[in-house]
């Protein structure tokens, strides 16, 4: 349906978005381009319907045509379908602003967790005994102002971040997650890098202090989209992981359920990956300058 914002051509492995396609629509009714779009992650066929003043611009797939199974795009759209729910599931085209948003919230919530428990049982005492909701007021005058704030400027930052996300460590995933985007904070301790005939495919382990273990794969499109160097940064995540005892890590996917109905996690996008809040690109480079510069001392 009208979910699909960008899509790819077939011809020129170029990817449109649907104000592009608007305007060839235009200029050039007959284009190849318009004939041979496909869908970004399962490649099904997809026809543009362009925009008129009664509806918005949007992409469905060819009769007869399906996304794949895990293709995202279906999740989407049965999850449209069937669910009241408000949450929407995991959208690639979350703009970087969103999806900082949400990382730096569940950065707060795990580190906030952290200084709890190293507080003093007294102020444990008064946490539990505040309601941020109800007593918000009465708070204000007796808890001091820095923890007032820290409070603020995270609600503040998951309304700010758009869609609604769910916020999880590893262990407090469960089978009402399915259909949920999730942002997952936690320690990577390993990757692991599948290679099957024809498909490659990562697998991502998640942990933290209450030894709970989350596998996060990434999807099955995931190493054929059009970016280059997909496989050989995740090896190199793979090697620099390995010689750590875990890295401090959130990232962002979906969760959904296979066919023996467990839960599956998948991860879409490179750029939902951070450690913790830096990208792997950075996170690679850093790592790479400081083992340089360890070597050159040593
Ligand atoms: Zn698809």
């Amino acid at each position: 349906m009208n979910l699909i914002k960008k899509c790819n051509c077939s011809i020129d492995n170029t990817s449109y978005k649907l104000e592009d396609l608007n305007r060839l629509k235009e200029t050039n009714p007959e284009s190849k381009i318009l004939k041979n779009l496909i869908c970004p992650i399962c490649s099904c066929k997809l026809e543009f319907h362009r925009k008129t003043d009664r509806r918005r611009a949007f992409l469905s797939t060819w009769p007869k045509e399906k996304h794949s199974d895990l293709c995202r795009f279906r999740f989407e759209y049965e999850e449209r379908r069937n669910s009241s729910s408000s949450y929407n599931t995991l959208d690639s085209y979350l703009n970087g602003k969103e999806v900082k948003s949400k990382v730096n919230y569940m950065y707060n919530k795990m580190h906030k967790r952290n200084t709890e428990t190293e507080n003093s049982k007294d102020q444990k005492k008064d946490k539990h005994r505040k309601n941020p909701i109800t007593t918000k007021k009465a708070s204000s005058k007796k808890i001091t102002k820095t923890r007032g704030s820290v409070r603020s400027s995270d609600s503040q930052s998951a309304n700010s971040s758009g869609s609604r996300m769910t916020y999880r460590e590893p262990g407090g995933i469960t089978l009402q997650d399915s259909g949920r985007s999730i942002t997952l904070g936690g320690i990577l301790k390993k990757v692991n890098l599948d290679k099957t005939s024809d498909s490659d495919r990562a697998v991502l382990y998640i942990t933290n202090d209450s030894g709970k273990t989350e596998k996060v794969y990434t999807a099955p499109a995931y190493f054929s989209q059009s970016t280059d160097g997909l496989r050989s940064r995740m090896e190199t995540l793979s090697k620099i992981i390995s010689k750590t005892n875990g890295q401090e890590f959130i990232c962002l996917i979906y969760a959904t359920l296979d066919s023996k109905s467990n839960i599956q996690l998948y991860l879409y996008e490179e750029g939902h990956m951070f450690f913790p809040k830096i990208p792997l690109g950075v996170y690679i480079y850093n790592t790479e300058q400081q083992n340089k510069k360890r070597a050159l001392k040593a």
